[in-house]
């Protein structure tokens, strides 16, 4: 062979004609239960106007915004987005508070109380980011584990304020494996070489998996969403297991149309089984009106090997998606009516 393309300007076109079915629109209000207007220390969404005619284009009733990280103190941060957001418009936004891990090494009260404080200022919700399990240390060095006997009295806490905790736990399975030519997300990784976790100073997903699983079944009165699929949307057998173990257990389906749309008969049944447990979520920010009607089209539409982004990028991996076709009683549970059982107050349906 000569002259063989570099990977990177390997860009083909399918030559496949098959149905290509436009959502404007979801067939119900639509709750987005994971997004960010404020991330890693900035507001990453618009003003909550611009955010609003984005949402109302798109048939989004509802937000949640969803505090990850960041270097400023997690209450300020409640507070301000409050002020912008849910403030003025109460019924379109919901706000999921992160823990103060200052406070870690205090009394293991502390943690709890800190949270206590933001749900006083307007947040429904705990968030516990990737960095829990991963990377975070404590003041001896150790990594914090996802059920580190510490957390215990912060999650009883969210359950006895009835309030869910959403767990974004490890990272795609193939984050943890080697950087090399079978690597399924190389170009991904290449180009963030801050998402690999290969190596001895990182835990084995398996391992941040396993933790997550002993949370839930330790709380039971404590209501978890397990971010991108429960983190393991590659398995979606070992997600449906744990659903099945732990009625107060539930998913949000946020930045895994690749995953599941790679996977479309397995997809199907998870989305059947656990029709009563599956959120809604996006987790693309700013949000835009093209990047929901993709996830429209992958749940409503039998479409066949289209794009899971809007500009016809394959950041993820380069394979296509397959569309669900769900029946409309499925759809309103996973679009709004899940959401507004796990969401205490949140208005959905209005
Ligand atoms: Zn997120």
């Amino acid at each position: 062979m000569v002259n063989a393309l570099p990977l990177s300007d390997y860009r083909p076109r399918t030559k496949l004609e098959v149905r290509r079915t436009q959502v404007e629109r979801p067939r119900f209000p639509v709750v987005d239960a994971h997004n960010h207007v404020y991330f890693n220390g900035q507001w990453s969404s618009p003003e909550p106007d611009a955010l609003l005619r984005v949402m109302d284009e798109a048939g989004v009733r509802v937000l949640a915004c969803v505090d990850a990280a960041g270097p400023d103190d997690p209450l300020s941060v409640v507070r301000d987005t409050v002020r912008r957001f849910k403030g003025p418009h109460p019924d379109r936004f919901i706000v999921l508070a992160r823990p103060d891990w200052r406070l870690l090494s205090g009394s293991s009260a502390s943690l709890a109380r800190r949270f206590a404080d933001c749900v006083a200022e307007g947040a429904q919700g705990l968030k516990l980011w990737k960095d829990l399990g991963l990377t975070l240390r404590d003041g001896t060095g150790n990594l914090v584990r996802v059920n580190d006997p510490r957390l215990d009295p912060l999650m009883s806490k969210a359950g006895e304020l009835g309030l869910p905790v959403m767990v974004h736990a490890a990272d795609p399975v193939a984050f943890f494996d080697p950087l090399d030519a079978t690597n399924e997300r190389y170009e991904e990784l290449l180009a963030h070489p801050d998402w690999h976790f290969h190596g001895s100073q990182f835990p084995p997903f398996r391992r941040i998996i396993e933790d997550l699983r002993d949370l839930v079944r330790r709380h039971p009165k404590t209501i978890f969403i397990g971010a991108h699929v429960g983190g393991y949307a590659e398995k979606l057998d070992y997600v449906g297991g744990m659903l099945r173990e732990c009625p107060n257990y539930y998913v949000d389906m946020s930045g895994r149309v690749a995953e599941l749309g790679r996977q479309p008969y397995t997809a199907r049944r998870f989305f059947l089984e656990f029709a009563d447990r599956i959120l809604f979520g996006l987790d693309s920010f700013p949000p835009t009106a093209d990047a929901y009607r993709v996830v429209y089209r992958f749940l409503e539409t039998e479409d066949e090997y289209f794009d899971y982004t809007p500009d016809g990028l394959e950041p993820q991996g380069r394979w296509k998606v397959y569309g669900l076709d769900l029946p409309d009683e499925v759809l309103a549970k996973v679009y709004y009516e899940n959401a507004g059982r796990v969401f205490p107050g949140a208005n959905v349906a209005g």
